[in-house]
């Protein structure tokens, strides 16, 4: 790895930190539970949409123990729309943890971070770093971008030991360099130049970057030669046919499974391959209705991080619902109450709005 002048870079980000970083709620108060909390949201979330979910979360748990002693359909409701709900599971647990093993006092020690369910590294070094002032940099996907351009290093970002690589040579400037107030700072100031100047798509905006005159890719005029990473795995494609079932303003939903992608979350019925017409009927008649008509809806794409829903959809209008003994694991819900009462994760959005 290449010797940057660190005095330079951490004094002129800090300065442009000051003047020009983000203003965002979880900044106002950086408790470590504001910070692990925003933290876990912006995994995947982009900041403005965290924003709303930030304050109703707080307002609904306003600390670890609240956050602990919560109500998982409750917990589910407000993170709906989220996505990724293992992620608020984790954290109850952690909260949990954190009041049975921590004395209700979320740790300051990076290693005893990690202990905690879905914390990892960079969560880790958040919290750390953010709201006790350890040394311990953060190395998100933007911090890669930042550092491999400013230092004009072509090794693949996607290798573990890189990565820890330019942790402990960031950590290593932090504990020379900052005092404990000034760390997160820098922390955050790394993330506020990844996310707004020195950016994933396009040409980043070096003329307004701050450490532009340490950056080797800015002076060997190659920027966007960097970050380089190795070509992921394409995702698989499930072919999947959604049923919404109805009578009235009553529809068919049914709870999936309590382990794996969307555990314990609602859906519409559906079933991972495609049907036409006749064998959608088939399957609504087999699951016990008495289908009326049958209409196809628009079609759908809901993408994961390793798969993708191709989703077709009808609708199918039954003979009266409540008159039907439905099986036990069916439940009737207007739309009103699916947005009340049901988590329905934000892969059937197409389709919830459509009742709405
Ligand atoms: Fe990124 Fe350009 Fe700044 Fe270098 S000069 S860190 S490439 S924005």
């Amino acid at each position: 790895m290449s010797v940057i002048d660190s005095d330079k870079l951490i004094n002129n980000l800090l300065g442009w930190y000051q003047k020009s970083g983000r203003i965002l709620p979880w900044r106002e108060d950086p408790t470590p539970y504001h910070v692990w909390v925003s933290e876990i949201m912006l995994q995947q979330t982009r900041v403005e949409a965290v924003k709303g979910y930030y304050a109703r979360f707080l307002a609904a748990f306003p600390d670890v123990r609240s956050l602990a002693d919560a109500d998982e359909e409750i917990l589910l409701k407000i993170w709906e729309g989220l996505g990724y709900y293992n992620r608020a599971r984790n954290m109850q647990k952690a909260a949990r943890m954190v009041m049975e093993s921590y004395g209700g006092v979320i740790p300051s020690e990076y290693e005893e971070l990690l202990k905690l369910s879905g914390i990892g590294e960079y969560t880790a070094a958040a919290i750390a770093s953010i709201a006790y002032g350890k040394s311990q940099a953060v190395v998100d996907g933007n911090v890669l971008r930042v550092m491999t351009r400013i230092l004009a290093d072509s090794t693949d970002i996607s290798l573990l030991p890189f990565r820890r690589q330019l942790a402990s040579m960031l950590n290593e400037m932090l504990r020379t360099y900052l005092q404990p107030q000034e760390v997160g700072m820098f922390n955050q100031a790394m993330m506020d130049l990844g996310a707004t100047v020195c950016t994933p798509n396009g040409m980043p905006k070096c003329e307004q970057c701050p450490v532009r005159e340490c950056c080797k890719a800015y002076e060997e005029e190659h920027v966007l030669s960097y970050p380089v990473k190795a070509k992921a795995k394409a995702r698989k494609i499930v072919e999947m046919t959604v049923m919404l079932i109805r009578n009235g303003d009553y529809y068919v939903i049914t709870k999936r499974k309590p382990q794996g992608l969307l555990a314990g979350m609602y859906e519409f019925p559906n079933v991972d391959f495609y049907l036409n017409e006749k064998q959608c009927v088939d399957y609504v008649t087999n699951l016990g209705f008495y289908p009326l008509r049958i209409e196809a809806l628009p079609s759908a794409v809901h993408i994961f991080t390793h798969k993708e829903w191709h989703m077709k959809a009808y609708e199918v209008r039954v003979a009266d619902l409540k008159a039907i003994d439905v099986r036990k694991e069916l439940i009737l819900a207007t739309g009103e109450m699916m947005r009340s009462d049901y988590a329905i994760p934000s892969a059937f959005g197409a389709y919830l709005q459509m009742i709405m």
